[in-house]
């Protein structure tokens, strides 16, 4: 936006509880993020927009806040155009131009955005629309009444974007009326012109599970996968107590460490920060740190976990193998894979754990240490 007409805010509600979709569908993950998330994205990338509303139930902010640290809230109405009006009550009188636009359209193109903006500030007001592909029929009681002309026939999209006085007054006459299922007629009654801008078909409101496959099939974006490698050993001595992958074994020895020793978890913690180029467990968890002094590697895996979270990236597969003389693993195979699949939070059919005796050779043979190498492979979404 030019200084003429100020900066632009945008409005974006996301209030719905998914009652055609089971959940609510503006947090479901499309692309490893949540729909909202990546809606959000888009706004941030288009030029101009400076502040953003987010009109949503208090439960989904804290995921929100996770990718954002300057969003304002809403709270949703009762319906879309009380929910519309609680977001515009937080637009900044500053102001210029607003944008009001569905959570549920989370492949919207910035450009479009900025188009839209452009033409609200220059006309006063303007959709995103897309001519209609299919004919339309008006039907009553299960027969067709008539047939439209396809030719003068668009589909409105959002965001829907007008100079802030006009979507002001707007509101204020004719915000009562519980059926606009959308801002434009509010503002057509007021007798503004609402501007045309061609948009594309990608932007698509998410509102019945087919649509989030849709969706999934034009995410934008690069995906990458990466494996690491990470490699512990800890001595083994009486009168610890053992822990391997998250699992207590009974045994008459347990590890030796600054925390409860479980070198599973620590291999496989600095496999995933290898594949992330994120460093090692040491740097996050000195071991001069007096503070954390026999801490569950329970913890430290979920601070790995966070670091993954926040490169946008997913665990694919994890393999460890421990090397180790004692005690015997096998029978704990099954209940170190399930705590490494609660721990990591990934679906038991992408873990292997293993073990291998060391053939009583040296230290690991005699049973006074062991060790784990592990591998884990992250799927990486980077935005094109
Ligand atoms: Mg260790």
């Amino acid at each position: 936006m030019t200084d003429k007409t100020g900066f632009s805010s945008a409005v974006i509600v996301a209030g719905g509880s998914g009652k055609r979709m089971g959940r609510p569908k503006q947090m479901l993950p499309l692309g490893g993020k949540p729909v909202l998330v990546r809606t959000v994205e888009a706004f941030k990338k288009a030029s101009g927009v400076r502040e953003i509303i987010v009109v949503t139930p208090p439960g989904n902010r804290a995921e929100l806040n996770r990718y954002f640290a300057d969003l304002i809230y809403a709270d949703p109405g009762s319906t879309r155009l009380e929910s519309v009006k609680n977001g515009f009550a937080k637009v900044s009188p500053a102001a210029g131009t607003v944008a009001v636009h569905d959570g549920a359209r989370p492949l919207v193109n910035p450009a479009a955005i900025e188009a839209c903006l452009q033409t609200a500030a220059r006309e006063g007001a303007a959709v995103l629309a897309v001519p209609v592909k299919d004919t339309v029929k008006v039907c009553q009681n299960g027969a067709v009444e008539k047939t439209l002309d396809r030719s003068v026939l668009w589909a409105a999209q959002t965001p829907q974007c007008y100079r802030r006085e006009i979507l002001a007054e707007s509101l204020e006459k004719f915000g009562a009326e519980k059926d606009a299922t959308d801002e434009s007629q509010l503002v057509e009654k007021l007798g503004v012109k609402v501007r045309v801008v061609p948009s594309d078909y990608k932007n698509n409101k998410i509102t019945t599970p087919e649509d989030l496959v849709f969706a999934e099939a034009l995410v934008d974006e690069n995906v990458i996968y990466r494996t690491g490698f990470g490699f512990d050993l800890h001595r083994l001595e009486p009168g610890r107590k053992l822990f391997i992958g998250g699992v207590e074994i009974p045994h008459t020895k347990g590890f030796l460490g600054h925390s409860d020793g479980d070198l599973v978890l620590h291999a496989l913690c600095d496999a995933i920060l290898g594949a992330l180029c994120a460093g090692e467990i040491g740097i996050l968890f000195p071991p001069t740190d007096e503070s954390i002094k026999g801490i569950s590697s329970v913890t430290i895996a979920k601070k790995v976990l966070e670091i993954v979270r926040a490169h946008h990236a997913e665990i694919e597969h994890m393999d460890a193998t421990i090397i180790t003389e004692e005690p015997k693993m096998k029978p704990h195979y099954e209940a170190v894979r399930r705590s490494l699949s609660q721990v990591f939070e990934v679906p038991l059919e992408r873990i292997s754990f293993k073990s291998k005796s060391h053939e009583h050779v040296g230290e690991i043979g005699r049973g006074e240490a062991a060790m784990c190498q592990a591998v884990a492979t992250l799927k990486i979404r980077s935005s094109l």
